[in-house]
């Protein structure tokens, strides 16, 4: 399982992005797992719509902040893609939202040995089912740090 980790450059023109500037990153799934793309304002413009599933803004600011954005993570819980609750990063994400009591499971279910995980938010007309991975603590943790950097954002 790949996360396509954010570079720091334009996936068009390839233009690393300057400090104090902003730009757009679009997620879309691939077969094993998610792509993030990154597009600087000037190609973002002349950029064709695609089938995405969550996009969003990040500041590039000098001193690394670890911000989280949200209003992406919620767009792929609500994207309502088939593929998303055989995800082991969705799974990741619903704990990561559930540890901020942004979420909380309301379901488990045991079907042929597989653990599924129902998270909910009714305010936000969330709810989602998840399949567990199984996967170890330390691959877990490497996951987790991993999805900070894949979410990060302008947001605070
Ligand atoms: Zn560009």
């Amino acid at each position: 399982m790949k996360i396509d980790r954010p570079r720091g450059i334009c996936h068009t023109c390839q233009e690393p992005f300057k400090s104090g500037t902003t730009y757009n990153s679009t997620l879309q799934i691939a077969a094993e797992s998610w792509v993030r793309r990154d597009y600087c304002e000037k190609c973002w413009k002349q950029q064709s719509p695609e089938e995405v599933i969550a996009e969003w803004k990040v500041k590039v600011e000098k001193k690394k902040k670890h911000v989280l954005s949200e209003s992406a993570i919620w767009q792929v819980l609500k994207s309502g893609n088939p593929d998303i609750g055989t995800k082991p990063l969705t799974y990741i994400l619903c704990l990561m939202m559930a540890r901020k009591r942004k979420l909380r499971v309301t379901k488990t279910l045991t079907k042929k040995g597989q653990e599924f995980q129902t998270y909910s938010n009714i305010s936000r007309k969330i709810e989602i089912t998840v399949t567990v991975p199984n996967l170890t603590p330390v691959a877990f943790q490497k996951l987790q740090r991993e999805m900070d950097d894949f979410f990060s954002s302008d947001e605070s």
